[in-house]
């Protein structure tokens, strides 16, 4: 979650609804008549979806990628690092589809596609779930393209996600101690998040969350149903 600001939006999705911009990307790759022979995922946040996409087009031959790239972090040069290469072969003389679940700069995409391209493959798209108009690429399949930035929290890392949100909206609030109810209203305050759409997105998750901060802890148990920040 890096370098964000102290208030920002976020949106709260779940499994169906993902699996749903999985099939739409599908849709798209289809009607295009693109038959990818390999799905590049991006690590880590493209890998339900490039399975996904594997499943819903009839492919076996699925490889990860991670890129970390340093935005204005001069040290660390400009250079993009690769993380997780992929495997001799992968991808030579085959048609690529690059899998990522957001674009949010647009910089993992670009420099995957790069990466990619200088492994002689025959043909590379690229497809993301989501796309934020922040982006400077513009993915050959988009599965949504959302109008106002928000900070979307998939499924796959809603303990990890709603943790950082939680300990940091604590951290901003002076109070001593925090009920969930506290949570809930400290959430919508700082980070939009209803409790009404988070209950229909993911019910009876926050109590989930709150555990697992305390087995970790984040946070302290400080009886009647209230927690401290240690
Ligand atoms: P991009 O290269 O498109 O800007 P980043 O490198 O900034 O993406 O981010 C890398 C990963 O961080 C994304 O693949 C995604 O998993 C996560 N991420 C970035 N922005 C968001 C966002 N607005 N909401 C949720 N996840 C995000």
């Amino acid at each position: 979650m890096g370098d964000l600001p102290e208030e920002f939006p976020c949106t709260i999705t779940n499994w169906e609804y993902i699996y749903g911009l999985c099939r739409t990307v599908s849709d798209d790759v289809k009607a295009d008549d693109f038959e990818p022979d390999v799905v590049v995922a991006l690590a880590r946040g493209g890998w339900f979806a490039g399975r996904t996409l594997c499943d819903f087009l009839g492919l076996d031959d699925l490889t990860s990628l991670k890129i970390e790239h340093y935005v204005g972090t001069a040290a660390k040069g400009d250079e993009p690092e690769v993380r997780y290469p992929m495997p001799e072969g992968s991808v030579e003389g085959k048609d690529v589809l690059i899998v990522d679940d957001i674009a949010d700069t647009g910089q993992s995409i670009a420099h995957a596609s790069e990466y990619v391209n200088d492994r002689n493959p025959n043909a590379v798209r690229t497809a993301t779930l989501q796309l934020l108009q922040t982006s400077e690429v513009e993915p050959d399949f988009v599965g949504e393209r959302l109008e106002e930035w928000a900070w979307v929290v998939y499924p796959w890392n809603f303990i990890e996600d709603m943790i950082d949100l939680t300990e940091s909206v604590m951290e901003k609030a002076e109070a001593e101690q925090f009920s969930e109810g506290d949570v809930r209203s400290l959430l919508r305050a700082y980070h939009e998040i209803d409790p009404i759409e988070m209950e229909i997105a993911q019910p009876d998750r926050l109590e989930e969350v709150l555990t697992e901060m305390e087995r970790r802890d984040v946070i302290e148990y400080a009886g009647e149903d209230c927690w401290t920040v240690p």
